[in-house]
């Protein structure tokens, strides 16, 4: 079974990540993509208003319910403490996950080798599938990517195909809810008063 992991802080989840998902299912031919929220980010600090875990969650089923391919994973909650990618993909490969696809955007590719732990046993365990977040992201994507193959030998598919370019970031500072996210999600959000809305 070829998997998909997407991880993220998913604070909110948003059509930047479902598309991202689709794109790399298609392209890979993915059977499904695990959606997996981050318990505690290591290397970025919740914003104060922060949705709960319980809410990150719910707003991620939301996102994927009409995706019968795409499935929400809680396990690096249920771990607790930071979440760490490589403990993530180690515990997938303990479940008897052997075809694992890391999709990260291009921003996490950049950060790869420099802010992420253990990222040659990471690159052992998962080749990346990255999507470019805005559509002239490929120059640098590409120069990445082939240093990344030389110095860790990482597994590396360059997914393109349009980009759609939003960030969760954008949407806590009031953002075009309804543009980016489903309706479900924002009436969730709006239902909540998360995030000032
Ligand atoms: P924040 O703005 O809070 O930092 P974010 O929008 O970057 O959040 P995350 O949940 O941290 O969202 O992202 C999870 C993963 O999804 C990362 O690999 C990120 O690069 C990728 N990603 C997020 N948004 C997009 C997008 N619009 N297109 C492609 N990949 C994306």
């Amino acid at each position: 079974m070829k998997t998909g992991v997407l991880g993220g802080t998913f604070n909110p989840p948003h059509l930047g990540h479902l598309h991202a998902a689709r794109l790399a299912k298609d392209a890979l031919g993915l059977d499904r993509v695990l959606f997996i929220p981050t318990n505690i980010p290591p290397h970025k600090s919740l914003p104060a208003n922060t949705a709960t875990a319980d809410e990150r969650c719910e707003m991620v089923r939301r996102l994927i319910a009409d995706e019968d391919w795409a499935f929400l994973d809680t396990l690096e909650l249920a771990r607790g403490g930071a979440s760490y990618t490589v403990d993530t993909l180690r515990a997938l490969r303990a479940r008897g996950e052997d075809d694992l696809y890391l999709i990260v955007g291009t921003d996490m590719l950049l950060s790869f080798d420099r802010l992420w732990r253990a990222p040659e046993e990471i690159a052992r365990l998962a080749t990346l599938a990255v999507c470019a977040r805005a559509a002239d992201d490929w120059a640098q994507i590409e120069r990445k990517a082939a240093q990344l193959r030389s110095t860790l030998r990482a597994r590396i598919a360059l997914i393109r195909g349009a980009s759609l370019t939003v960030s969760s970031t954008e949407l806590r500072q009031g953002g075009a809810l309804r543009r980016f996210t489903p309706p479900a999600v924002a009436a969730y959000i709006e239902q909540k008063h998360l995030y000032g809305f």
